[in-house]
């Protein structure tokens, strides 16, 4: 019988565990298919790792991961994926808002043949105004800068083939953006809609501050076409300044407008001053983006875990 491992990425969901693997084993098609739960416990700080171990204690089919510190949603997933055995791979969150009971749809699809299968979240009324507003806005924005498309609504919620998670695992990169990652490797892909639950228990590890470290790391580790707009800004503002020359040389009249031309010249400098920030700040960004790369730290350290050694 082939198997499927299921990647769960939780950081204090001490509350969450047990009815996450009490829904799983419900809705697992266990005629048809072996399975593993495996937990990646991204430096808890409550009792979640203590949870996992009692379950895995009893559950042949339940293992953790337990990772040094708190790496971050993204880098828990890879190494969850990197340890995954199955022939397919399922991520989803521990908070049960990636319901258990699509488990089968997603299986059913990958058999129809499709490498990926993606899903899609209907717009989750439960999500304040301002994240479902940004939500929205961040995808527009992203699709216009970033060298793939990402629909809107997707997170990591998906099915790979063993396939895709090979060729996942070799990547190494500092700032992983794993949802505009998958768009990007391409294959056969299939989607499902679906409605989200409520968190179950616990609050969102995602505060506003840290949704816009993501948003900007998602297009910046995608692409450079933020460095082109700031040639074509840059172009564009000369070209302007060109333009006005003459009308600036004509309009000259001595003893006059001077508060204007003292306004109009601070105005400019402001302008360009502020201008120039942000330009060096989107260089800069790459190329600290760039320095952190070249150290080729792991993205994460595994401190324990009760996997057996073929993994
Ligand atoms: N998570 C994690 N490390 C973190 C933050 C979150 O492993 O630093 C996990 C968390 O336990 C959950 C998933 O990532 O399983 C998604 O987080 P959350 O539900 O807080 O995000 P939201 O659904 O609100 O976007
Ligand atoms: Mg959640």
């Amino acid at each position: 019988m082939r198997t499927i491992s299921i990647v769960i990425p939780a950081y204090n969901e001490e509350k969450n565990i047990t009815p996450l693997i009490a829904s799983i084993k419900e809705h697992f098609p266990h005629d048809r298919y072996q399975y593993e739960l495996i937990f990646v416990d991204d430096g808890s700080k409550d009792a979640t790792l203590t949870q996992i171990e009692e379950v895995a204690k009893h559950d042949e089919h339940v293992f953790y991961l337990e990772l040094s510190r708190n790496f971050g949603h993204q880098n828990a997933l890879k190494a969850g994926l990197d340890y995954a055995t199955g022939d397919a791979v399922i991520s989803m969150d521990c908070d049960m808002q990636h319901p258990p009971h699509l488990l089968n749809s997603l299986i059913e699809k990958w058999e129809e043949g499709y490498d990926i299968v993606y899903t899609r979240r209907e717009e989750n009324q439960s999500a304040s105004f301002l994240k479902r507003k940004s939500g929205n806005a961040y995808y527009r924005i992203f699709n216009w800068l970033a060298e793939v498309n990402i629909e809107k609504g997707t997170a990591d919620f998906r099915l790979m083939d063993r396939r895709v998670v090979d060729i996942f695992t070799q990547f190494n990169e500092d700032d992983l953006f794993i949802r505009g990652l998958v768009p990007w490797m391409g294959f056969k892909q299939a989607a499902i809609d679906y409605h989200p639950n409520e968190r179950l228990s616990g609050k969102t590890k995602y505060s506003f501050r840290k949704m816009a470290v993501l948003a900007i790391s998602g297009i910046t580790s995608l692409s450079i076409r933020p460095l082109y707009a700031a040639i074509y800004l840059g172009l564009t503002i000369s070209a302007l300044a060109l333009i006005a020359t003459p009308f600036v040389i004509l309009s000259f009249q001595p003893r006059h407008h001077i508060v204007f031309i003292w306004a109009s010249l601070l105005l400019t400098i402001v302008f360009f001053g502020g201008l120039q920030l942000t330009v060096m700040g989107t260089i800069g960004l790459y190329i600290g983006k760039t320095f952190m790369q070249v150290k080729h730290r792991p993205t994460y350290i595994v401190r324990n875990s009760n996997l057996p050694d073929k993994h």
